[in-house]
C-alpha cells in the first residue's frame, strides 16, 4: 500500500458509499411518495388513509434530513482528514505541552466534542422539528438541554478512563496492544451491560415496578412457562420525551430487566402486551442476544488487529491528510475511516437480523396467539407512523425488521 493508492481508496469509499445513501433514501421517498393514497389491503381495516399519509409525510421529512446529514458527514469528514482539520487539532492539542498520553488524551477529546456540536443542529432539528410538527416530540428544551449535559458528563466520567488505558496500552504493551485493548474493551462492555439498568439508565428515566396486578400476573406466568428469569418488570416514563412506544430487555445474565414504556402500556391489551413481550422473550430463547454480542465481539477483534496494521504504516496517515503520526491519531482516523469501508456490508447485518425478527415472531407464536402479536404490530405501526410501504430495496439494505405486510404474512402462515 503507498499514499496515493489508500489517498484513493479513500475517496472512492466515500464516493460509493454517500451516493448509495442518497440512492436508496431517494427511492425510500419515491416508493413511499408513490404509495401515499392507499392503505395497504392488509391494514386496510386498522389504519385510516389520513393516519397512513400522515405516517408517508413523517417517514419523507426523515429522509430528507438523513440525506441532509449524509452530505453534511461527508463534507465533515473532507474538511477534518483532507482539509486539515484534524492536522489542525493534533497541533493544537500539542500546545498544552504534556506528554504522548495526555496529548492524544486533549487530542481525541477535542474531536469528539467537535463532532458532536456538528451534529446538534440535526438533533434539534429532528427533535424541535420534525418529532414536534409530527405529533411526536414531548421533549421540553430544558429537559434536553439537562439530558445532554447528563449524557456528556457520563461520556467524559466513563471514556476518559477507558481512553487513557487505552492509549497507554497502544504505547506500552508491545505488539500484542490489540488484543490487551480488546480485553479491556470487553470487560468494559460487559460491565457497562451490567450496570446499565440499575445505575445509567435511572439518571434518564423513572422506573416503576409495574403496579397492574392482573397483567403482571399474566407476564409472570408466560415468564414460568418459557423458564425465563428476570430481575423485574418496570415500566418507563418514555412519555416524557416523546410518544414513540417500546419494549426492551435491559442487561444481562441475572440482571436482566423487562421494561415497558409507559406509551406501550397505554395503547396495548393486555394480550397484546404478552405477545410483545413473549416475542422479545425468544430473541432470548434463540440465543439472538448471545450471538449478536458475540458477533460484535469478534468483529471489534477483527478491527483492532487492522487497527494495529495501520497504526505503523505512515501511509495511513498521509493517505488522509497526516503529516503527524500517533497512536490518539490512528485511533481517531480509524474509527472516521472505517465505516465507509463497512457501510457496504450493512445489507448482512440486516438480513440476519430479519431473520432473527421472524424466529421471534414465530416463538411468540408458538408462546401467545398470532393474532395478539399481528393486532399489536398494526396498533405499532399506526402510533409510530412507520411507514407500511417502504422501497424493497431500502428496507433490504436497511430494514432490522421484515416490513409490516411480510411480517404479517408470515405469522399467519405459521401453524396454529
Ligand atoms: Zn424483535
Amino acid at each position: 500500500m503507498t499514499a496515493p493508492l489508500f489517498h484513493t481508496l479513500f475517496l472512492a469509499a466515500l464516493a460509493v458509499s454517500l451516493c448509495l445513501r442518497l440512492f436508496l433514501a431517494q427511492r425510500q421517498i419515491a416508493h413511499v411518495r408513490a404509495h401515499r393514497n392507499a392503505v395497504p389491503a392488509a391494514f386496510a381495516s386498522s389504519i385510516p388513509l389520513a393516519t397512513h399519509q400522515h405516517a408517508a409525510d413523517y417517514t419523507i421529512a426523515k429522509m430528507r434530513l438523513s440525506m441532509a446529514s449524509s452530505l453534511f458527514d461527508a463534507l465533515l469528514l473532507l474538511v477534518l482528514t483532507l482539509g486539515g482539520g484534524l492536522q489542525y487539532l493534533w497541533q493544537t492539542s500539542a500546545l498544552a505541552g504534556l506528554e504522548a498520553l495526555g496529548q492524544g488524551l486533549v487530542f481525541v477529546a477535542l474531536t469528539t466534542l467537535l463532532s458532536a456540536l456538528a451534529g446538534l443542529p440535526f438533533t434539534l432539528i429532528s427533535t424541535f422539528g420534525i418529532e414536534a410538527h409530527y405529533g411526536f416530540n414531548k421533549i421540553t428544551p430544558r429537559l434536553f438541554m439537562s439530558d445532554l449535559l447528563r449524557s456528556t458528563l457520563l461520556s467524559v466520567l466513563l471514556g476518559l478512563p477507558l481512553l487513557a488505558l487505552v492509549l497507554w496500552l497502544m504505547q506500552g504493551a508491545g505488539t500484542l496492544w490489540w488484543l490487551w485493548v480488546w480485553l479491556v474493551w470487553a470487560g468494559f462492555s460487559l460491565i457497562l451491560l451490567l450496570v446499565y439498568p440499575t445505575f445509567i439508565a435511572p439518571l434518564f428515566n423513572r422506573f416503576q415496578p409495574l403496579d397492574d396486578k392482573v397483567l403482571a400476573a399474566r407476564i409472570d406466568q408466560l415468564l414460568s412457562r418459557t423458564g425465563f428469569k428476570s430481575q423485574g418488570i418496570f415500566v418507563m416514563d418514555g412519555s416524557r420525551r416523546s410518544s414513540h412506544g417500546n419494549a426492551y430487555f435491559t442487561g444481562f445474565g441475572a440482571a436482566k430487566r423487562i421494561v415497558f414504556f409507559d406509551t406501550l402500556l397505554g395503547t396495548l391489551s393486555h394480550a397484546e402486551v404478552e405477545a410483545v413481550l413473549a416475542h422479545e422473550l425468544g430473541h432470548f430463547k434463540k440465543k439472538h442476544v448471545a450471538k449478536r454480542m458475540a458477533t460484535t465481539f469478534a468483529l471489534a477483534l477483527g478491527f483492532l488487529f487492522i487497527l494495529g496494521q495501520c497504526l505503523t504504516n505512515f501511509w495511513f496517515y498521509q493517505g488522509l491528510g497526516l503529516s503527524s503520526q500517533s497512536h490518539a491519531i490512528a485511533l481517531v482516523l480509524f474509527f472516521m475511516v472505517m465505516p465507509l469501508f463497512t457501510f457496504p456490508l450493512t445489507p448482512l447485518s440486516s438480513l440476519l437480523s430479519r431473520k432473527h425478527e421472524y424466529e421471534a415472531d414465530a416463538f411468540a407464536a408458538g408462546e401467545t396467539a398470532a393474532s395478539d402479536l399481528i393486532s399489536a404490530l398494526a396498533k405499532l405501526y399506526r402510533d409510530n407512523a412507520s411507514t407500511l410501504t417502504p422501497d424493497p430495496l431500502y428496507s433490504a439494505f436497511y430494514d432490522s425488521h421484515p416490513p409490516a405486510a411480510l411480517r404479517i404474512a408470515h405469522l399467519k402462515g405459521l401453524p396454529a
